[in-house]
């Protein structure tokens, strides 16, 4: 099977390449981003691998189909950027990692959340620069502090075991409760209650409709003064324009965001030369109480590992027309 990779950067490659020692597969690696431009390039074919900012839309799929792609594996657990009604109708099969390190992104939620509050990267550079003072890197416990989290999946489950060990108050909003984290004493509320009672809020629910701008200026309005925002999920989840301006009025005391609405114009790129367009990226980067990382919480050695793993034992699947352990890795 020949399978062809979008977005890839050396650490996919060296991954993928460790892995495929298991499958011979033939891989085939575009650094660029997958869309209408890029289809010409893709010749006998039987999969495409695609990451968060490749674009798979109707006209996309189309066109993979006609050059007799079969599968598309999505090396990451969203899958907001696929028409699986399209793929569906084109007899094309989906997978996805469902969960390759759910803690990955929920240690990575919890450094955000960490730095913030006490302002590690600001007392780095400081020491660096021999200035010793501690004026402005004041911070609070998080001990006995309401952390609310949006989403109890696999990564919303492993952020909030972490965020108990430090002795919080768990809220949880989710369209289905988790018995589990009920059994370890995490409580079940409303969004409103979540919204109105937490100092901390970690996003952890998937980009869809019904939670497109969930972040808008009416639930801003109901959160408490001075409160924290963390996005590890999709940036979509997050009406940017409203958290600007909960920032400028001080309702939202901190803001973390490993993920954002424009993304794919700016992130796993080295800009460092170029003059960024997005004035609205450039206005949150402006704030020192706000943290954006570019889509790196589930940027670890065991994710990766198992990302690839994970990646080619569906394909392989899906070839062999096996039936799959983890029904959550098939979408359509
Ligand atoms: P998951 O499917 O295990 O969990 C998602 C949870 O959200 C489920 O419990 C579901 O019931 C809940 N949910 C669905 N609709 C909801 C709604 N309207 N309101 C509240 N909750 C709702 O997914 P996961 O593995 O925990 O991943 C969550 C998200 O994290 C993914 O969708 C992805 O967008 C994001 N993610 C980000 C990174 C990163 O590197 N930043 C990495 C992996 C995943």
């Amino acid at each position: 099977m020949k399978i062809t990779f979008f977005s890839t950067k050396p650490y996919d490659k060296e991954f993928f390449d460790k892995v495929n020692q298991d499958f011979n597969f033939e891989l085939e690696y575009f650094e660029t981003h997958l869309g209408p431009h890029i289809l010409n390039v893709i010749e006998h074919s039987d999969a495409v691998c695609a990451f968060v900012n490749d674009t798979l839309n109707a006209e996309v799929l189309e066109s993979l189909s006609k050059k007799g792609v079969k599968y598309i594996a999505l090396r990451c657990a969203g899958f907001n950027n696929v028409d699986l009604e399209a793929a569906k109708r084109l007899g094309m099969r989906v997978c996805r990692v469902p969960a390759y390190s759910p803690e990955a992104v929920a240690e990575h939620a919890m450094a955000m959340i960490l730095t913030l509050n006490r302002k590690t990267h600001k007392a780095y550079n400081r020491v660096r620069e021999q200035n010793f003072s501690l004026n402005g890197l004041m911070g609070f416990n998080l001990y006995q502090k309401t952390i609310g989290v949006i989403g109890t999946g696999n990564i919303g489950a492993a952020f909030a075991k972490i965020a108990k060990g430090f002795g919080t108050k768990i809220l949880a909003y989710d369209v289905a409760e988790s018995q589990e984290l009920k059994g370890l004493g995490i409580e079940y509320v409303s969004l409103d209650k979540l919204l109105s009672e937490s100092d901390i809020i970690s996003l952890h629910c998937p980009l869809m409709e019904a939670t497109h701008h969930l972040i808008n200026k009416d639930s801003i309005s109901k959160m408490k003064e001075n409160v924290m925002l963390i996005n590890t999920s999709r940036g979509g989840l997050v009406d940017t324009k409203a958290v600007i301006d909960g920032l400028k009025s001080k309702h939202i005391g901190y803001l973390g965001i490993d993920v954002y609405e424009q993304e794919e114009k700016l992130f796993f790129r080295d800009l460092s030369h170029t003059i960024i367009e997005d004035d609205t990226i450039q206005r949150l980067m402006s704030f020192p109480n706000v943290l954006v990382t570019a889509h790196q919480a589930f940027f670890t050695e065991e994710a990766l590992h198992q990302i690839a793993t994970s990646t080619l034992s569906s394909l392989s699947h899906f070839d062999k027309n096996e039936t799959f352990e983890n029904l959550n890795a098939v979408l359509v």
